[in-house]
């Protein structure tokens, strides 16, 4: 790639530019496919058409929960509860634990199922149901 800074051929995976110093990654002076001047207010490179919105963007996703996250953690770890603590359900998740200990682990098949169910919704549903509900059962 080329530094957005100053134009020169950089690698990509650079956390510096070795001509000015600055992270070839921010800047919105060149391009960082073809190294063409652009604009800073170009939303793509008109020499060669890829997109300039490489800067930082401001992410919300901190407190978001992954559901494919969850999903996978249901079908691995399901019967410590762990994706219902990762969701933020506290009480499930020591639920989940106790029932396991009770059915001698056949209980884990609820936290499966659980995983199966993530993974088959959409990002959205899971964040209205899981996330916003806290829905701690299927
Ligand atoms: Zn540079
Ligand atoms: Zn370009």
């Amino acid at each position: 790639m080329f530094c957005r800074n100053c134009g020169s051929e950089v690698q990509g995976f650079a956390a510096a530019c070795m001509k000015c110093g600055c992270n070839p990654h921010t800047g919105n002076a060149f391009c960082p496919n073809c190294g063409a001047h652009v604009n800073e207010n170009q939303v793509v490179c008109v020499k060669c058409g890829s997109a300039l919105n490489s800067q930082v963007r401001p992410t919300n996703s901190t407190s978001k929960k992954d559901r494919v996250t969850a999903g996978v953690l249901a079908l691995l770890l399901g019967g410590l509860g762990i994706h219902q603590f990762y969701l933020g359900n506290t009480v499930s998740g020591i639920l989940h634990i106790l029932i396991v200990v009770f059915t001698c682990g056949m209980g884990g098949i609820v936290s499966f199922i659980e995983g199966i169910i993530y993974l088959s919704k959409s990002d959205a549903e899971f964040e209205e149901i899981y996330v916003k509900n806290k829905r701690g059962w299927f």
